[in-house]
């Protein structure tokens, strides 16, 4: 594979620029929340891409949640029209970081280089693998000009926080339409050998439960909420718990532990709120009129979100009538549909033969507990040829000293590039035909 080996030859020539551009990406400390530089992010972005041709826009989310005028809510997408018409791949970057936290040793905006890792918030999830995806696209169009297609690169606000005013914003204005993307790779850190393939679904809700206040001496007089919460925890131990371990899915989620359907209990609040640490009186007797638990119910490709929601009220129904005075609300959050890419899809197949190619062995597959923007890609830009492929150890992100390893950057390029080759290369294009 001669065209290969320049490349990769070509992208270890550029070892300096990836260090410092990651470098470069870790200074620029766009926290999230409250969504902080995301300009700055965009326009650095944007000075690097148009030096390369690139071709690019800056579009502000106006009105999703967080965006003001302090805290505007910015995105770049960049993109590079080859010679020929043909397929666009794009690689899509969330900028934004999750807060420092406590227990680090280097600078989380020094972007410190020691021991062949770069160090800072952000390294691992996920300016390492901006920065990969970059250097593997400028490569490739460096080395091989009169490529066919269309490359683009965006780098988009708030994944940290459901990426609404980010990808979820693209999709709606059209940015993933089949008209002009035609496969996605989302560089967040989940190993070079790995490629995920999408992510389990969320559904998040409060339930309260009612009662009635009286003096704490004379409960019979109240109707006790905490004690009505009490039933609800104990259905949930005694029913939905063991109902939710026995479900399995043919997702390849890591780690173990998330292959089967699981729920927290973010919270639980009831009766008199919480006083400032510095008050030093003594409680009040009060039977509490209300209890709130705030649950995360992760389920499963195979579970109708119809059916998780369903189960928790049905649990909380059967209370209601076997239960005396046992009354409930429930509010729903938030929810987020599983995502998964077909093993057979283009961009799947391309990319598992770049990692056999540039790595040498062939690829896991794998699914996230959690999720990430490549709901939005699936979900409203309907869009499902999409995977998340990228440099850095999952197991870092948000945690101090959080770090990206520098050859561990460059391999996931190559195989960037390769990918790129494979789609992009009119000659090359029978490789990834077919079904
Ligand atoms: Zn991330």
């Amino acid at each position: 594979m001669p065209d290969q080996t320049s490349l990769s030859t070509a992208i270890d020539a550029r070892r300096d620029d990836l260090i410092a551009l990651t470098q470069a990406l870790i200074r620029i400390p766009t926290l999230n929340p409250p969504g902080r530089h995301y300009r700055d992010i965009c326009e650095f972005l944007d000075r690097r891409l148009a030096r390369h041709g690139f071709d690019t826009k800056l579009i502000r989310a106006h009105g999703t949640p967080g965006d003001s005028e302090k805290y505007p809510r910015w995105n770049i997408v960049a993109r590079r029209d080859g010679k020929h018409s043909g397929d666009c791949v794009h690689f899509n970057s969330h900028t934004d970081v999750v807060e420092v936290g406590a227990g680090w040793t280097f600078d989380p905006f020094g972007g410190a280089v020691s021991d062949g890792k770069i160090y800072g918030r952000g390294a691992c999830d996920m300016k390492g693998g901006m920065a990969a995806s970059i250097i593997a696209a400028e490569t490739f169009i460096d080395t091989h000009p009169d490529f066919a297609g269309a490359i683009e690169i965006s780098g988009t606000a708030d994944e940290e926080s459901g990426g609404y005013g980010g990808v979820a914003y693209l999709a709606e204005q059209g940015y993933y339409d089949a008209s002009r993307v035609q496969h996605v790779i989302i560089p967040e850190p989940l190993n070079k050998d790995r490629i995920c393939l999408g992510h389990r679904g969320g559904w998040w809700a409060e339930i309260e439960t009612k009662g009635e206040i009286a003096h704490g001496s004379m409960p019979f007089l109240g109707d006790c909420a905490v004690r009505h919460m009490g039933a609800v925890l104990r259905e949930f131990e005694d029913r939905l718990f063991p109902a939710m371990a026995a479900r399995h899915t043919d997702m390849p989620v890591v780690p173990q532990g998330a292959r089967q359907s699981t729920m927290n209990i973010n919270s639980i609040h009831g009766g008199q709120p919480e006083q400032e640490p510095d008050f030093t009186g003594l409680p009040a007797h009060c039977v509490p009129d209300s209890c709130r638990i705030v649950i995360d119910r992760r389920f499963l490709v195979e579970e109708p979100l119809d059916e998780v929601r369903n189960e928790v009220t049905a649990l909380l129904e059967g209370l209601k009538s076997t239960r005396k005075d046992f009354d409930y609300r429930l509010t729903e959050l938030n929810s987020v549909l599983p995502s998964m890419t077909d093993r057979d899809a283009p961009v799947v197949r391309t990319v598992a033969r770049a990692i056999e190619d540039v790595i040498g062995v062939p690829p896991e597959f794998v699914a996230s507990p959690g999720t990430y923007d490549q709901k939005h890609i699936d979900r409203i830009g309907k869009l499902g040829n999409c995977i998340a492929y990228g440099p850095g150890i999952l197991e870092l992100a948000h945690k101090p000293d959080e770090y990206v390893g520098i050859d561990d950057m460059i391999d996931s390029a190559k195989v960037m590039g390769a990918a790129l080759q494979s789609l992009l290369l009119p000659s090359k294009k029978d490789k990834t035909s077919g079904s």
